[in-house]
């Protein structure tokens, strides 16, 4: 049988291993050293936004960082969108709030400013005004920032925007994960890019970026013995992984471009298939770095559901996954609030991400087409 098509696998671009070299030549073996620095800076400039960047050792640490800056303590509660990873949602319970989960809107599968506005609304009627607002990029696209941002600013809560998927991403031509009080960035493994495991904290200024870096390296108070004032972390990242991450720099733009290429692909693919809409985005207001092209079947119409898809998929040996399962479904989260009807729902029970990596190849593409082809000859 022919080699497994990923959904998404890493990509390196070659001049990764020089920077590690450099910091096995200087020593620099430690969560500090000048590829962190270099790393952080390579990001400042890609976001274009007058940002300071924080590098740390996974995106979920950095959400959790941003949730303590903005002052999220125990019995608090937050907005999180509900149709995301689970790592968007954990960190609210790491400190000891609770989460409020938000529906889904058709356009981006992104956080649905309505619900958003009810949720408040009904929080604030019931005696607690949320403590911040996650808003996620799923896949890449863009959430309606601008809606969103004026419901936030309007209650004078914090937006937090997961764009741990969407590096690359931006929306009216501004970055993705620049909008928010913070924006968090992943670089884990399956990510665009990525530096084996890692994330980012975006912040809007040096002051916040400190604090990051204070708490990820374990609040340690300024003095010759070890003293702390705070309960700190060991979240900061390593040298030798940041210099993954800038060789990765230096090929990001042809990740994108090689990842929405694949999303084209799947529109061309499917264009014949009645019932399969490809995941696209909604405007040109809207750019995505496609990174997992994604598509929904609605079963009646395409003769066939998504999971029937996915295993007829898995025969040709090519891996696919069914949508991130919404947060307020999840066993973990039962008793917590929703706001919103079923739409997240129904883009679970139809939707598919299909391999998307930036490293497949011409045949692996015809071995993809010809497999679609002949589950919807059937
Ligand atoms: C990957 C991911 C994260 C977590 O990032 P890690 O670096 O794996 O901790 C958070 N949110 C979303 C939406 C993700 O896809």
């Amino acid at each position: 049988m022919s080699d497994k098509i990923w959904l998404s696998s890493p990509h390196m671009g070659g001049r990764e291993l020089n920077y590690i070299h450099e910091a096995f030549d200087a020593n620099w073996v430690a969560p500090l050293g000048p590829n962190v620095n270099g790393f952080e800076e390579d990001l400042e400039e890609f976001l274009n936004a007058d940002v300071k960047v924080a590098a740390l050792s996974a995106g979920t640490a950095a959400l959790h960082l941003a949730l303590i800056e903005c002052g999220v303590g125990y019995g608090d509660e937050v907005i999180c969108q509900s149709m995301t990873f689970s790592a968007s949602a954990n960190p609210i319970s790491y400190q000891g709030a609770i989460p409020v989960f938000i529906d889904s809107e058709r356009d981006t599968w992104n956080m649905c400013p309505i619900a958003l506005r009810d949720a408040i609304s009904d929080r604030i009627a019931k005696g607690k005004k949320p403590k911040a607002i996650i808003v996620v990029h799923l896949y890449g696209m863009p959430a309606k920032m601008e809606e969103i941002l004026t419901i936030a600013n309007e209650f004078d809560i914090p937006v937090l925007e997961d764009a741990a998927e969407a590096l690359g991403s931006t929306y009216k031509g501004k970055a993705c994960g620049t909008f928010g009080r913070f924006g968090v960035l992943s670089f884990n493994g399956n990510k665009i890019i990525t530096t084996s495991g890692g994330g980012a904290l975006v912040c809007h200024s040096q002051e916040d970026k400190d604090k990051a870096v204070f708490l990820s390296t374990q609040a340690r108070d300024d003095a010759p013995h070890y003293q702390h004032s705070h309960i700190g972390y060991n979240y900061r990242m390593s040298n030798i992984c940041a210099g993954i991450g800038r060789g990765q720099m230096e090929v990001l733009a042809h990740r994108v471009e090689a990842r929405r290429a694949m999303t084209d692909f799947y529109v061309n693919l499917f264009s014949s298939c009645p019932g399969v809409k490809v995941f696209i985005e909604p405007s040109e207001d809207f750019y995505s770095n496609h990174w997992l092209a994604a598509i929904t079947i609605e079963p009646i119409e395409a003769g066939i559901t998504r999971e029937e898809l996915r295993l007829a998929l898995l025969e040709f040996n090519i891996e696919s996954r069914p949508l991130w399962k919404p947060m307020h479904l999840q066993p973990v989260f039962e008793e917590t609030p929703y706001y919103g009807s079923n739409i997240a729902e129904d883009l679970f029970d139809k939707g598919l991400c299909l391999p998307s990596g930036s490293n497949l190849t011409d045949e692996e593409r015809i071995r993809i087409k010809t497999a679609i082809e002949q589950v919807f000859s059937k």
